[in-house]
């Protein structure tokens, strides 16, 4: 045993799925924590939000994993803060809405670890904008009901009144209930509920794969079993699904129902992550190029420059990541930006102009365009006779230095960060890629293009059986994208990661007109 005083657990409500739709609270606590245990239906891109290890823990039977029992989790939350972690227990929706919350809060009280509870939107609410009904509008429902159309089969008697359900004055929301459709239906029907009620069921609620079907309480699970709806889902029943076609505003975005892979660094993905989200489409985080830190030797190379600055009167950046790991490098060995207040800057690419300016930083030469035989030739003119120092990653081509010299600069390249090719699709991005529910992957330079065609070929996909349209981030990553032998469906015009998704949405307004 040790005295270390207990942490504190969390319980927080990770809203419906839609991973904009977590409090500022839960925000906070998870940039906290020192562990997440998640369960099923919280959005895994929630974890980014962590700095700590993230388990699962409870699983259903249909992923073909084993149930975590609600008794485990209880112990393993009280033996975590014990040992004086600080635990968020992440529940989709809201904790105490049909989520068992109330059954940890009780286990941790008695076992006297402190808690507190965070509220989340639960799934009924959310469908209800996302899909477009408003459960009370004044006209239809003057109360709304969540219901559990689980009854838990150990229990002799059911607690629901299938009669008073019957007669409630408003909108019933089912939750658990899909399975049991045919009977919830008919139950409310046989006590007394019309037939022609409106009723309708939404399915991934908040997520771009989000389906709503509308029907009548007789017919609705007719309607269910012909459309093949999958859990988690909800059923509402009342008027209030007729307000849809005024309401309804999510499936109009233009990426809904689309999924997106994202390849460029883990770390830089969050950005492009939340755009796509909000064009309710999906994003996949699967990074086939890696940044690493530079080693020992490596940086003893930078430093040996870094003290020498004034040798030079040029310095290029080609990357976000070269701009990045420069001025940290400076900042680190005790120097900052003054240091370079006599070099010109010049830099590939808008993005790294603008990490550029983060820093205060006007490059004075920035070619339109990606390519780095624009910046070379941009740059041949003025530096004839000059030193020229270029902060680059450990792989790239070397048009630049070669152009350069020819131009008659003296160029020193100085390896700032490391660039690694990620050697496998992790197993969910495969599983998507197989069974063809990846819509699109963007390829944001030829490194990365090369490198998604060298993983289909590791995984024996072949390009012809390809389901998924690629976008790329400019004409030369075409170019290397197409040479590799992967068809290109669309390019950006802004040769950024914003620019390739102007190009997917752009696509699909064609395919609408
Ligand atoms: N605590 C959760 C509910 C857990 S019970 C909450 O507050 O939302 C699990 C049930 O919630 C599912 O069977 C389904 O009925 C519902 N549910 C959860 N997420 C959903 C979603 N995105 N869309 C539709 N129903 C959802």
């Amino acid at each position: 045993m040790t005295d270390m005083s207990p942490g504190k657990v969390f319980l927080v409500g990770a809203g419906p799925g839609d991973p904009g739709l977590l409090t500022m609270r839960g925000r906070d606590v998870l940039a906290r924590a020192d562990l997440v245990l998640y369960d099923g239906l919280a959005n895994p891109l929630l974890l980014r939000l962590a700095d700590c290890p993230c388990e699962r823990t409870a699983r259903t039977q249909v992923g073909g994993g084993r149930i975590v029992l609600q008794q485990e989790i209880n112990e393993r939350l009280i033996r975590e803060a014990h040992s004086g972690k600080d635990v968020v227990r992440l529940k989709g929706g809201d904790p105490f809405i049909f989520g068992r919350g109330s059954e940890e809060v009780a286990a941790l009280e008695a076992a006297g670890i402190p808690f507190e509870v965070i509220p989340g939107i639960t799934a009924a609410t959310a469908a209800g904008e996302y899909a477009g009904f408003s459960f009370t509008h004044r006209d239809i429902a003057s109360a709304v009901a969540f219901v559990t159309g689980h009854e838990d089969p150990s229990r002799d008697a059911p607690r629901l009144d299938y009669a008073a359900l019957a007669s409630f004055p408003g909108t019933l929301v089912f939750y658990m209930g899909l399975g049991r459709v045919q009977d919830i239906c008919s139950q409310l029907i046989r006590e007394g509920k019309p037939g022609h009620t409106s009723a309708a069921v939404v399915c991934q609620a908040s997520l771009p794969q989000q389906q709503v079907v509308i029907s009548t309480l007789s017919e609705l699970p007719t309607v269910v079993t012909a459309s093949g709806l999958r859990p988690p889902s909800l059923i509402v029943v009342g008027e209030c699904v007729d307000l849809r076609p005024t309401c309804s505003w999510f499936e109009q975005g233009p990426l809904f129902g689309q999924s997106v892979g994202i390849t460029r660094p883990n770390h830089q993905s969050d950005d492009i992550a939340g755009r796509i989200v909000t064009l309710s489409g999906q994003p996949v985080i699967m990074p086939l190029i890696e940044i690493r830190a530079i080693d020992e030797e490596q940086a003893a190379m930078v430093d040996e420059v870094l003290a020498r600055l004034d040798d030079y009167q040029w310095l290029v950046f080609t990357s976000v990541n070269g701009v990045a790991a420069f001025f940290d490098r400076l900042w680190q060995t005790g120097r900052d930006v003054r240091r370079i207040g006599q070099l010109q800057i010049a830099a590939t690419g808008s993005a790294t102009a603008a990490a550029l300016e983060t820093r205060g930083l006007r490059a004075d030469i920035v070619p339109g365009s990606f390519r780095a035989e624009e910046l070379a030739q941009s740059l041949s003119s003025h530096v004839n006779g000059q030193r020229v120092l270029w902060a680059r990653a450990s792989r790239g081509r070397d048009v630049l230095p070669r152009t350069l010299t020819t131009a008659g600069a003296i160029v020193d390249e100085v390896v700032v960060y490391g660039n690694d090719d990620v050697e496998q699709f992790d197993a969910l991005v495969l599983d998507r890629i197989r069974s063809g529910s990846l819509d699109w992957v963007g390829l944001s330079s030829p490194s990365i293009a090369r490198q998604f065609a060298k993983l289909l070929a590791a995984h024996e996909i072949a390009v012809s059986t390809l389901r998924t349209k690629i976008a790329t981030i400019s004409p030369v990553t075409s170019h290397a994208a197409t040479e590799a032998g992967l068809p290109v469906a669309v390019e950006a015009a802004t040769y950024t990661w914003d620019g390739i998704i102007d190009a997917i949405v752009e696509s699909g307004q064609h395919v609408a007109d």
